[in-house]
Parts: structure tokens; sequence; C-alpha cells
């Protein structure tokens, strides 16, 4: 069996630039967050049980998962986004392990922001934390999304704090330069797993 790396960061600080550059040096990457969003469409079983959480309406006319509708329903309601996420999170969990055994690689990396806070790290052979200062982090994803300072840091706070986070990673990578010191950090570090 490969060995599983965790790759995790919040919001901005560059986590899947580096799971790109992980995917350059031939390595595969599983995107949690993606995987997720597609699985509420394909996985019959997890389709059934959201409609029996949030009702029918959590899918449109042509079947497919209605994230906004989803995303005002649990808006406010901590408690019944708990259990959605109850029901999505094993989904994901499974949908990883099927992947993992298709692989042929000796290493695989799971890319996803939740790496600490659902303890995936103890499944991985090792973790990987990006972490870059909050207003780099910030200003990063204003560019990208076009959100306001406000907004990005709304989302920030939620998170878990970064010194938990720094003190649970195997390996950290600092990212307050520029892009080429960014890949120059994950190409040392995947290369030096053993
Ligand atoms: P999220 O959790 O919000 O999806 P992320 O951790 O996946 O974020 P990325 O999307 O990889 O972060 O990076 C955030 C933005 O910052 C992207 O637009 C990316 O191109 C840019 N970026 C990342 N690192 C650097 C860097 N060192 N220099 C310049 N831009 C960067």
């Amino acid at each position: 069996a490969p060995k599983i790396i965790g790759l995790t960061g919040g919001i901005g600080s560059g986590k899947t630039t580096v799971a790109k550059y992980i995917e350059d040096c031939g390595f595969p990457v599983y995107y949690s967050d993606d995987r997720a969003k597609d699985i509420v469409n394909d996985n019959e079983d997890l389709k059934v049980k959201i409609k029996e959480l949030l009702g029918e309406e959590a899918y449109d006319k042509n079947g497919l998962y209605d994230r906004k509708f989803v995303a005002e329903k649990v808006f406010n309601d901590n408690d019944l986004l708990q259990k959605l996420n109850e029901i999505i999170h094993p989904a994901v969990r499974i949908d990883f392990e099927d992947w993992v055994k298709r692989q042929t690689k000796y290493l695989v990396f799971k890319e996803t922001a939740l790496l600490f806070e659902l303890k995936l790290n103890l499944q991985c052979y090792k973790s990987i934390l990006v972490t870059a200062e909050d207003n780099i982090r910030i200003k990063r994803v204003m560019d990208r999304d076009g959100k306001t300072y406000r907004e990005v840091q709304s989302v920030m706070e939620k998170q878990m704090p970064e010194k938990e986070k720094i003190k649970l990673a195997d390996c950290i990578i600092y990212n307050n330069t520029n892009l080429e010191d960014l890949k120059d950090q994950t190409e040392k570090i995947i290369f030096d797993i053993e």
C-alpha cells in the first residue's frame, strides 16, 4: 500500500498551488473538496441520506445537488450543518480509500482543508501544512475571488488557529514570498519523505 501524505492549510495558504506542484513531480493528489462536490451527485446512498436530512429540494429537477438551497438551509443552523457534514465526510473517506487502492505510486497525497479538524492526519504517514501570514493570505484570496478583506477574515476566524496546526504538522511550508520559493520548498519536502 502507498504511504499517504496529508496536505493542508487554511484559506489562501496556497495548499492547492502546492498540490499542483506535487502533481508536476509525478505524484497523485486526491482533492477532498472537489471530490465531495462530485460525490453528492454520484453516490446514490449519499443522495438518499441528504434528502432524508434536508428534503427532496436538496436536489433540483435535474437531480443535481442544489448548493444554493443547501447553503441557505444550513446557514445559521449549525446543528443541521454538523449533521450534513456527518453524512458527507464519511462518504469522502470511503471514496478516498477506493481511490488509494487504484494508485500505483509509493506516495499519494490527500489535500484537505480539514486534515487536523477531522483528525485525518491519524490515517496519514506524514502531514504537510502550508501556512503564511494572515494579511498575505487575505490579500491573495481578495485578488483570487474578488472578496472583501472582512469576508476573507471572517472565514479565517472560523478555521483552526495556525498556532495549533503548526504544532500538529510534521512538515511546514511557509508561503510568505513568491511561487518559485513555494515550488522549491515543496520539492525539497516531498523528495525528503522516506
Ligand atoms: P483555499 O483554501 O481558499 O482554496 P488554497 O490554500 O488552496 O486556498 P491557493 O488557491 O493555492 O490556496 O492560493 C491562493 C491564491 O494565492 C491563488 O490565487 C494562488 O495563485 C496565490 N498564491 C499562492 N501562493 C502564492 C505565492 N507564493 N505568490 C503569489 N501568489 C500566490
